[in-house]
């Protein structure tokens, strides 16, 4: 099995950026080819590496590159949630010390707040909601149990969460599939696909974003020479944030492994559908089991996240199956389960939830490895990855090196066993949160 590929090529494009209007790509080959920066990768993490190096040295050149198209990446398919959990987006919190935790959540909500002002200052439309209900809910008892643990960590943190009874949550989300909920740390819902390219456009003008440009190779140093498919770039600095696929510059090779997981929109729903799916016009539903069921409400449309699958895409028909036969689970009265949009994406996972953060030798700095929460975590790490380069000093980037990176993994074959019998047990265990 390959696992180093150069980027990722997925079955079916976002449905979130394809209910946007036409985007045109850049694509434009700068003339010159001498940047200060690249900057590989223009998800979450790269946009904010590029933009944080521009506002510290204006001055300075940086050239952006991103093998697809913005909002067509991970960072354009996800769920659209900001979240500040230290850990894993799922309820499950266990091992996070008091102390250790709350400086995550400060690092995290540092990642919410930037992009709180950059949506603000941009005037980005993407449906930026922080009030809406966003809510952990468990579908079984086991469920139940870790939510009431999570509750109390969270409360250990100083943090209030309310309770949400089956009663609430059927009124609030229209079906009586769950039992019990807490509010979760989600501190904004939004339109991912938007976001990603409100962010990407509104850059500063010392960073240029090439898109449709893989990097293929990355040699030297002090001088990097940065092979793409669009001819060669220099570089004094190169930041690679691509994710997963730092793997195939030879990063973290035996420390990130690859799951995809995957999105489903219905179609828009007229007004006695959108009733079966609770009175409020927006809501969003975290499992309780971090291999469960993620949902929105949004726009008119209901959004359901399921699925994983380790290193390899599933086939589109088998995705639009199994995430019908969870739709129609949780909503049997609706008229249709049908879907409009279907699509996969990847995320980078480590096995002690760690990241790749900082300066791997002079001049080559690398943050990777953001699994289920990148949106918030890829920006903040971005931001200080390019603070570190630039020589600023803070408290959140200290706590930010101070935090252990990914451990390792054995080789293939019995990485992919490993992964695939933990996956099976772990959908085992989420029963009826899936
Ligand atoms: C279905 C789904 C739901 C999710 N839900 C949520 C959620 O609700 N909230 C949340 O916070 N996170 C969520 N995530 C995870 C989140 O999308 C990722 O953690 C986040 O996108 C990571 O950002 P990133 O910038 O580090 O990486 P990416 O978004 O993967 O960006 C890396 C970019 O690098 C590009 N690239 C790769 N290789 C090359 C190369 N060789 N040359 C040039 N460019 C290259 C890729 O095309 C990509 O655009 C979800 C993920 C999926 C798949």
């Amino acid at each position: 099995m390959t696992t180093t590929t150069k980027a990722p090529n997925y079955k079916a494009p976002s449905g979130w950026n394809a209910l946007l209007p036409r985007r045109i790509a850049r694509q434009q080959v700068p003339r010159d080819r001498r940047f200060r920066n690249v900057v590989v990768g223009a998800g979450y993490t790269g946009l904010a590496a590029a933009r944080r190096l521009a506002e510290l040295v204006p001055g300075e050149e940086t050239l952006l590159l991103e093998s697809s198209t913005v909002g067509e990446g991970a960072s354009g398919r996800n769920s659209g949630y900001l979240l500040i959990n230290p850990g894993e987006p799922s309820a499950s919190a266990a091992g996070f010390a008091g102390e250790w935790a709350t400086r995550q959540i400060a690092l995290v909500q540092a990642g919410v707040d930037w992009l709180r002002e950059l949506v603000a200052t941009h005037s980005i439309d993407c449906n930026w909601q922080e009030t809406v209900p966003a809510i952990t809910a468990a579908a079984t008892p086991r469920g139940e149990r870790s939510l009431r643990e999570t509750r109390r960590r969270y409360e250990a943190w100083g943090i209030e969460t309310r309770e949400f009874s089956a009663e609430d949550l059927r009124r609030i989300l229209g079906t009586p599939y769950y039992c019990h909920g807490i509010q979760s740390l989600t501190r904004a819902l939004v339109q991912p696909a938007a976001l990603h390219r409100g962010i990407a456009d509104s850059l500063p003008a010392a960073v240029t974003l090439l898109e449709n440009t893989t990097v293929e190779s990355l040699s030297g140093a002090a001088h990097f020479t940065v092979g793409t498919s669009r001819g060669d770039f220099i570089a004094d600095r190169v930041f690679v944030t691509n994710n997963l696929h730092a793997r195939a510059f030879g990063l973290a090779r035996d420390r990130m492994i690859g799951i995809y997981t995957y999105g489903a929109f219905t179609p828009e729903l007229d007004g006695e559908q959108l009733d079966l799916l609770g009175k409020s016009p927006e809501w969003g539903a975290l499992p309780a089991h971090r291999m469960g069921t993620t949902m929105r409400k949004t726009m008119g449309r209901l959004l359901i996240r399921s699925g994983d699958s380790y290193e390899r895409e599933l086939e589109p028909a088998a995705v639009r199956a199994m995430l019908t036969a969870l739709h129609r689970k949780r909503f049997p009265a609706m008229r249709t389960h049908a879907f409009e949009h279907v699509w996969g994406g990847l995320t980078a996972v480590t096995h002690n939830g760690g990241f790749l953060f900082g300066q791997v030798k002079p001049g080559l700095f690398v943050s990777a490895g953001c699994g289920g929460a990148g949106v918030t975590r890829g920006t903040i790490q971005g931001k200080l990855l390019a603070e570190l380069a630039c020589g600023s000093q803070s408290p959140l980037l200290s706590d930010r090196l101070a935090q252990s990176g990914p451990n390792w993994l054995p080789p293939e074959p019995l990485r992919g066993t490993g992964a695939k019998v933990q996956i099976a047990w772990e959908q085992w265990l989420a029963a009826a949160e899936r």
